[in-house]
């Protein structure tokens, strides 16, 4: 048994479908295959651990490695019957990358391996088709300039000197595409293309196929490096040092005739989940060719039954065999080579958020799959349901645009949702904008992506393509990104030189507004306004559950969900947001920030901030405690008898009044001088007093309570007053009252005793009794250092991991921005701090703050309300250390709901 080289074929494997982190998908997927008895080509996996080895020990390779290659390519010519370098019966090879996790179109593939002038003679005589044999070629040595000779261009600027000649052939043969030109211009395409390698490359094209092999081999390793591998690794946090395995497979063709094709396909509809085998496939085609883009190919559910009726039976039982065997939707690459279906891979299918969850639904129902198993985070990663929550077209707007005549033209609905935005052809010039304005809205149209277009996509709201089809490079990105796609939309005429999309007498410019539905596939010129999803208007009350197909399956998820978590889910909202956070599933407020609250009442709360004198503020407060009072009861009233936690103010004062506000607001100066009896000079004198150097580490929290205690009674007060009032109703609440950016016991026990003072003399003046709980926020280290003294007082915390994550890494959350990008692409931080917990800093105070709290008070309730607690990696954390519950924005509640289920069930 070799060491690095795991074979397969007739039947046979020495690896298994559970051998990824050794084999990679593919080749792990090619020996199970194998195993259950599909048809596969014979060939051989080179494991991960070369790949390893080879960037540790400046790429060079295992020294056993050649002669464990050596004999898989053996026990491959005797499968197939043919042998490598043969000048009578040639067998060709392609090499593949093959990772853990599918990379899609990251890394590199050659096809045709073993082809040169005397194997390419003895082809055409084997297969009787010259056209074929030259044609198999030039693609060989195309794909050896490009991947192997680095001659593929890295920009849009750079030439691409293999195109340049086929465009030259095919304009002067009056050919659409290669297939169309004689043999005789390609035999001339091979030597135009050896000459290029001897220009640009410097050297010969190998004609020794084992040369020819291992330049493909070291390429494939090579390209586990490349920028475009980088950039997708980091964005789907998929570790640098696990590799890529090389996948060494027998040559079949679809491109020997018309009783030939190639495909890809799923064993269900991705885009939307609706079950059916569908694909795309090209007749007398490699496989290239369809994901390409560069012909548009038919759709397998459409055409394929009729075009190769056996074919098409032999294929649809594959797909049952498979998701039998599997348990999940596959995405496959098929070749019909005479007739006879071949597998390429198989591997689980990447789907829409759409797509997802009604597979894993429908999979139960199918008996194919128990619950537990439809809800791992695998099948339904959590931030994909947000695709379910996502806005739509508002009908008026897109009945207008239709009625308008906007209408341009219809592709291939690739990746469900709504997009509207400003076209932008390159994916550099889409980055560059985004970079400037994290907020500008961005259509990418593109005529087919390819895998350096990724960046551009991250920032794009949709895509938008004119050729390939729903297993094109851009329908596979986009629908694991969750982006808004259209594509295959062949009647757009794209000119990137000109920067314009002409369709019939329309033309539009690079910055016009397009509008794409990637529910119908319709694209749109101008702009059209977006509104809540099914989903969303289901849960809010606008639509009836039975006429939600898909509400019904996100419904059905959420129960289960709910059966298996252990972690509370709460909402970050105030009164304006808490029927929404309800209908999403929130189990109490974790956190109201009452400063939002304040908004509506600048003028009061800057009267109060301008006094100097207590007389002067009391005043100001008074004004403001019955609108405090309102809103609170208005809270309250919406959350019922689940929990309220309630912070009292945080932010530095001048948040609300500054000389920004009084430059912005001539009238607000005069206003304030007038009401204080002051000159205008002296109202600027005070807001200067006010300025800080550095406010977030300034005047705020709990140390506005501790030097004006009138803010924290009147708060207090407000919250007390409406739960007495309801109390009375009848309508019993629980409010928390939460203590922000306390770092000593004692900054928290002085704001305790004014809380608790003033609540008993509330209930007092009103005659009931409010049971109400007095905690904190853990929102600087020292307070997670000391919590088990903060924990004698405080009856509950709530950890603010924006403010923690600010002061544990001492990283400005409102300046990071202009540096994170740069340490998450020079790998010093694997992701954003502020988005995803830092869990050996900030996390291991939050673990010291969990042990500190309980160790005093052992059913100490703990949550966290910090940006964080609607992320999944994070919400995974927070369930680790024994978290109550998390607080997020209402519309992460079902994503918080599901990544706390998904971490109940991870063993
Ligand atoms: C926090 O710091 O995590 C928090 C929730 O408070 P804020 O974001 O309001 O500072
Ligand atoms: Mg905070």
């Amino acid at each position: 048994m070799s060491k690095y080289v795991y074979g397969f074929g007739a039947g046979k494997a020495d690896g298994d479908g559970s051998m990824k982190p050794l084999l990679g998908g593919k080749g792990a997927n090619l020996a199970e295959m194998n195993k259950i008895g599909l048809p596969v080509p014979a060939g051989f996996t080179i494991t991960t651990e070369v790949c390893t080895y080879y960037y540790d020990h400046e790429r060079t390779y295992p020294p056993e490695l050649k002669a464990e290659v050596a004999a898989a390519i053996k026990k491959v010519e005797e499968t197939m019957g043919a042998k490598f370098g043969d000048d009578k019966n040639p067998l060709l090879l392609s090499c593949r990358s093959g990772s853990r996790e599918s990379m899609p179109g990251m890394m590199d593939t050659v096809l045709n391996i073993g082809l040169n002038d005397t194997t390419v003679a003895a082809l055409i005589k084997q297969s009787g088709n010259e056209h074929f044999a030259w044609d198999s070629y030039r693609r060989l040595i195309q794909m050896y300039g490009d991947v192997v000779l680095g001659l593929k261009p890295e920009s849009k600027n750079d030439p691409d000197h293999f195109e340049e000649i086929l465009d030259h052939v095919r304009e002067k043969a009056g050919a659409e595409h290669e297939k169309d030109l004689s043999v005789a211009a390609l035999k001339d395409i091979v030597v135009q293309f050896k000459e290029v390698i001897k220009k640009h490359a410097k050297q010969e094209f190998p004609s020794d196929p084992m040369e020819q092999l291992w330049g493909c081999v070291g390429a494939v390793f090579g390209s586990w490096m490349n920028d475009r591998a980088l950039v997708y690794r980091r964005q789907y946090g998929i570790p640098h040092n696990w590799g890529t395995a090389v996948n060494v497979q027998a040559m079949v063709f679809g491109n020997l005739g018309d009783d030939c094709a190639t495909g890809v396909g799923l064993t269900r509809n991705c885009s939307v989940g609706t079950p059916g085998f569908c694909g795309d496939y090209l007749i007398n085609a490699q496989g290239e060719d369809v994901v390409a883009g560069t012909r548009t190919p038919l759709r397998v559910e459409e055409t394929f039954g009729k075009d190769m009726p056996e074919s098409f039976k032999q294929l649809t039982e594959i797909g049952k065999k498979l998701e039998s065997h599997f348990k999940e939707v596959q995405d496959i690459e098929f070749t019909v080579q005479k007739g006879k279906v071949w597998m390429l891979q198989t591997r689980n299918a990447k789907r829409t958020g759409f797509a997802a969850v009604r597979i894993a639904v429908d999979l139960v129902n199918e008996g194919l799959i128990d619950e537990k198993t439809a809800l791992q985070k695998r099948r339904i990663p959590a931030d994909d349901l947000n695709q379910l929550l996502q806005p739509i077209f508002d009908p008026a707007g897109k009945k207008k645009a239709q009625a308008e005549n906007r209408v341009l033209a219809k592709g291939i609905n690739a990746g469900p949702g709504a997009a509207t935005g400003q076209i932008v052809f390159h994916a550099s010039d889409a980055e560059e904008l985004w970079n400037k304005n994290n907020d500008v809205q961005l259509v990418l149209v593109r005529k087919e992506t390819s895998p350096e277009d990724l960046r551009g996509m991250k920032v794009a709201k949709g895509i938008l393509t004119a050729f390939g089809g729903a297993s094109s490079h851009a329908a596979l990105v986009s629908r694991q990104m969750g982006k808004t796609c259209v594509c295959g939309c062949s009647a757009l005429n794209i000119d990137y030189e000109k920067g314009t999309i002409t369709v019939g007498g329309t033309t539009l410019k690079e910055g016009d507004w397009i509008s794409v539905d990637g529910f119908t596939g319709e694209v749109f010129a101008g702009k059209i306004e977006t509104k809540p999803s099914e989903v969303m208007e289901v849960l809010l009350g606008k639509k009836k559950a039975e006429d939600a197909e898909m509400y019904a399956r996100y419904a059905q998820l959420m129960t289960w969900a709910d059966k298996y978590r252990k972690l509370k889910v709460r909402a970050n909202a105030e009164a304006g947001d808490a029927i929404a956070a309800v209908a999403l599933g929130a189990e109490g407020v974790g956190l109201c920030r009452t400063e939002h609250m304040f908004f509506d009442h600048l003028d009061e709360i800057r009267e109060m901030i301008f006094a100097t004198k207590l007389a002067d503020r009391e005043k100001a407060l008074a004004k403001l405690l019955p609108f405090q009072r309102d809103d609170f009861t208005h809270l309250f009233k919406t959350m019922g008898d689940k929990p309220v936690t309630i912070r009292l103010l945080d932010p530095p004062l001048h948040e609300f009044l500054s000389e920004h506000h009084l430059h912005d607001d001539e009238t607000l100066a005069p206003k304030l001088a007038k009401i204080f009896g002051v000159s205008v000079e002296q109202v600027h004198r005070r807001v200067d007093e006010l300025k800080e150097s550095n406010p977030m580490l300034g005047h705020r929290g709990c140390r506005l309570g501790i030097v004006y205690p009138e803010i924290t009674a009147m708060q207090a007060r407000a919250i007390i007053e409406a739960a007495a009032n309801l109390k009375k109703e009848g309508i019993n609440v629980h409010p928390e009252i939460m203590v922000p950016l306390a770092g000593y016991k004692a900054e928290f026990e002085n704001q305790a005793k004014i809380i608790r003072d003033t609540a008993a003399a509330v209930c007092k003046e009103k005659g009931v009794e409010v049971e109400y709980t007095v905690g904190t926020m853990i929102e600087i280290p020292r307070a997670a250092i000391t919590a088990g003294e903060i924990a004698e007082s405080a009856q509950f915390f709530s950890f603010g991991t924006n403010d923690l994550t600010q002061t544990t890494l001492g990283i400005s959350r409102d300046d990071y921005k202009s540096f994170i990008g740069d340490y998450m692409e020079k790998d010093i931080i694997p992701s954003d701090p502020f988005q995803t917990i830092d869990q050996p800093g900030v996390g291991k105070l939050m673990k010291i703050g969990v042990e500190g709290g309980r160790g005093t008070r052992k059913d100490l309730k703990i949550g966290i309300c910090g940006e964080h607690g609607g992320d999944p990696k994070s919400v995974f954390f927070c369930h680790e250390i024994g978290l109550d519950y998390v607080s997020c924005s209402p519309r992460r509640i079902p994503i918080a709901r599901l990544a706390a289920a998904q971490a109940a069930l991870d063993k």
